[in-house]
């Protein structure tokens, strides 16, 4: 006979404490099947069949797998296409129900929509709680109803919404013995997908209140670690949100915000789908006449455009998939601006690099710093490397670590001078913008 069981599909939430989706699953009823499937929608695409993303999911895999051994149960792990795999359970189970975390892009919203159709055939619901963020969808938005366009008055309604009620967590352990006792099947290896190691440390998983308290004075400055680097496990819910706001707001303003950040582009992304679809947000920005030039498109990518802090910032990045925010600001103007090349090109750059990649926040960034966005820079703010270098490496820390060569004859001389090019870039972006 086919075992009853609920699933509990992990995605962005691979944690065993303080997770939705999760605790709701427990509470059916009916024992849960931990649930994670290697998509190959998502992976046939990565070219790069050492990216750190697949592996940091798979050692996560591991070490879940090791917590739900201790519970007495197994995480199952599939390699497919979710409608295939939901084909093979479907014969191997009696579900009862299928749980999960929303997801809010737009490929896990249609995957999700074909999964909810499937089951729904069979009668079996597919349910989806608010797990990744504090506030989702429309629950910010102004007293008329429509959405909030600029940060400030979206994070002061914020402010004002959250209570010890939104930042309360949802307990898991206390229900461990509730997962579906069974033997599972190995967690298929990296190399039977076609990944390998690259066998980098990730960045730790500990909230630091100490650094929190001096996030506000330290954050500037790439030079520092004064950053959480927590973005990689905000990106697949190694952290909960939950329990890094409630430390926030106890630490650091500033750092909150920085969270509400987040959750505002998160909230764009939802009420603006076009933006994750290639647009502008602004259309008179989709009019710029850009230079696109692929040359100068590969020095900014590889690090040698002959400016150290964007040097720095890309060379940073290519190491170590993390780049310093501030940096980003910096580099992502630089492509936009000085070389007038289509800010897609750069975001898309970030999506294959980024350990922290997320679309909303890439696009949010990418647009905010091309002037396009919602609550953008205003287009004739053009960032000068050097002054940006001088006020936020001082001591020169950031920049001679990854271009020890800076002040060599060996390095290269600007591939764009930057007087010229701010006063170009105001040209061409004041045309497009006067003339829509
Ligand atoms: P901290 O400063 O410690 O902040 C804590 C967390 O708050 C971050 O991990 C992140 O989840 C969130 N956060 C902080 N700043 C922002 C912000 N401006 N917008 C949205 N969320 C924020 N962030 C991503 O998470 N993924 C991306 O793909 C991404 N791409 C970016 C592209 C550009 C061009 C720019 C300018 C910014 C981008 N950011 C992105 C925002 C920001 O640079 C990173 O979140 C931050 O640098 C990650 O480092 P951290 O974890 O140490 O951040």
């Amino acid at each position: 006979m086919r075992p009853a069981v609920c699933i509990f599909w992990f995605r962005r939430d691979l944690r065993l404490e303080d997770n939705a989706g999760l605790y709701h699953a427990l509470n059916s009823g009916n024992p849960v099947l931990p649930l994670f499937i290697f998509d190959r929608n998502i992976l046939d695409l990565l070219e790069n069949k050492t990216d750190r993303r697949v592996e940091f999911i798979y050692e996560t895999l591991i070490t879940l797998h090791k917590q739900l051994n201790e519970w007495g149960s197994t995480l199952e792990v599939r390699y497919g296409r979710p409608d295939g795999v939901f084909h093979q359970l479907l014969a191997e189970y009696t579900i009862t129900g299928v749980y999960t975390n929303t997801d809010y892009e737009p490929y896990a919203t249609e995957r999700d929509g074909e999964i909810k159709k499937l089951l729904a055939a069979g009668d079996i619901p597919f349910y989806s709680y608010k797990d990744q963020v504090i506030f989702e969808k429309n629950e910010v938005q102004k007293d008329d109803g429509s959405p909030y366009t600029i940060f400030t008055p979206y994070s002061r309604k914020w402010k004002a919404l959250v209570n010890d009620l939104s930042l309360s967590s949802w307990p898991i352990k206390k229900y461990c013995n509730r997962f579906l006792p069974h033997p599972g099947g190995p967690i298929p290896s990296l190399a039977s997908m076609g990944f390998k190691k690259a066998g980098e440390p990730f960045p730790s998983a500990v909230i630091r209140t100490d650094l929190l308290k001096k996030y506000a004075q330290q954050r500037d400055y790439p030079g520092i670690h004064g950053t959480s680097h927590l973005g990689v496990h905000l990106r697949f819910g190694t952290v909960s949100i939950r329990a890094l706001a409630r430390k926030a707001s106890e630490a650091s303003d500033t750092f909150l915000n920085e969270l509400i950040w987040r959750e505002f582009y998160q909230m764009i992304l939802w009420q603006f789908p076009q933006v994750g679809k290639g647009k502008a947000f602004k259309p008179a920005y989709d009019h710029i006449q850009l230079r696109n030039n692929e040359n100068e498109f590969e020095k900014w990518c590889a690090g040698q455009t002959g400016y150290p802090l964007v040097d720095a910032g890309m060379r940073e990045l290519n190491a170590t998939g993390f780049m310093h925010n501030r940096v980003r600001m910096v580099v992502a103007s630089f492509l936009a601006k000085h070389l007038l090349i289509d800010w897609r090109w750069g975001e898309a750059w970030f999506a294959e690099k980024l350990l922290d990649f997320d679309l909303a926040a890439n696009n949010g960034g990418w647009q905010w710093a091309a002037g396009s966005g919602c609550d953008a820079a205003p287009y004739f703010r053009v960032f000068n490397p050097t002054l940006q270098a001088r006020k936020f490496d001082p001591d020169l820390r950031y920049i001679h670590h990854w271009v020890p060569e800076w002040a060599e004859h060996s390095y290269p001389r600007p591939i764009v001078e930057h007087e010229m090019a701010r006063k170009r870039a105001l040209e061409v972006y004041a045309k497009a913008v006067k003339e829509r």
